[in-house]
């Protein structure tokens, strides 16, 4: 059986992004700001790639956002559009993992949650993979993982450098064992990267943890992450309870990471495409 398909009956249903768009707008002008707790012009917040005018606070921001952030003129091919978990345990927890899939993709109008994509970052082509926050949490189930495997593939066979924005809570419960083996399988691709001498660049975001910030997200010729962002295997209260100690203030957050050397740098928002292009240079020239 194969752990994903083609479904183009759900293709077809799925909403137009001016639907979408539409919606965005009646949802309310004022956004309060978890950081600095003010009332902030949403357009503002929008403007400035949700990063608080005010504060810094970065807030989360969707999968195609993220590609307009960084490849030039949000101009790019998308790979896999049309591929969708079929569910190959038949799972249901409080729905089925059917049922769920179908709502996320009408909600996001993707197929899971990953956009992979080709483009160029100040002019330079690469292969970036960004993850959808909002689709089952970002989880990574076996789309997730052939999506970056096969760009792994045609960064390899192109010669192209690969970009891995992170958003996730790690593996997907409801594909279990299948879920986990992505973390070896994308492992493996990584490595051939390593050998072809070809750089890797994971960008953590918030959230990175659970079977992402253990496989792929800390495999990064340069891990660098967006400032506040929680990264992290287990929950706070998961290792509280097992060490029986009480965690620093700021644990598992990317400043607290970057002084224990678990990543090269904290990087805001706004100064990401410019830095990741320095980095680039560095690499690749
Ligand atoms: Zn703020």
């Amino acid at each position: 059986m194969s752990w994903f398909t083609r479904d183009k009956a759900d293709d077809e249903k799925l909403p137009t992004l001016g639907i979408n768009e539409r919606k965005v707008r009646t949802e309310g002008l004022w956004q309060k700001c978890e950081g600095c707790r003010q009332i902030i012009w949403k357009k503002d917040l929008e403007a400035n790639w949700n990063v608080c005018p005010k504060c810094g606070a970065h807030s989360r921001i969707d999968a195609a956002n993220r590609l307009k952030l960084l490849i030039d003129g949000g101009e790019y091919t998308r790979f896999d559009t049309a591929l969708c978990s079929s569910d190959p345990l038949g799972f249901v927890d409080s729905k089925p993992y059917s049922e769920r899939l179908r709502a996320m993709r009408q909600a996001t109008s993707l197929c899971d949650a990953m956009i992979a994509a080709e483009g160029t970052l100040d002019g330079r082509p690469v292969q970036i993979c960004a993850m959808e926050p909002r689709f089952i949490g970002g989880s990574m189930g076996s789309v997730v993982g052939e999506m970056i495997t096969r760009a792994i593939e045609r960064a390899l066979e192109r010669r192209q450098p690969l970009l891995i924005v992170s958003a996730s809570g790690g593996a997907r419960m409801q594909e279990g064992a299948i879920s986990l083996m992505q973390m070896a399988k994308i492992s493996a691709g990584l490595m051939r990267l390593d050998e072809a001498r070809l750089p890797y660049i994971s960008i953590l975001t918030d959230p990175t943890t659970g079977g992402v910030t253990a496989s792929y997200a800390m495999l990064g010729d340069l891990n660098i992450a967006e400032p506040g962002a929680l990264i992290g295997f287990a929950g706070p209260r998961v290792i509280e309870q097992t060490i029986r100690q009480k965690l620093p203030e700021g644990f598992q957050r990317s400043e607290f990471l970057l002084k224990h050397g678990m990543l090269d740098a904290v990087v805001p928002r706004l100064e990401l495409k410019p830095y990741v292009s320095i980095a680039l240079k560095f690499f690749v020239a």
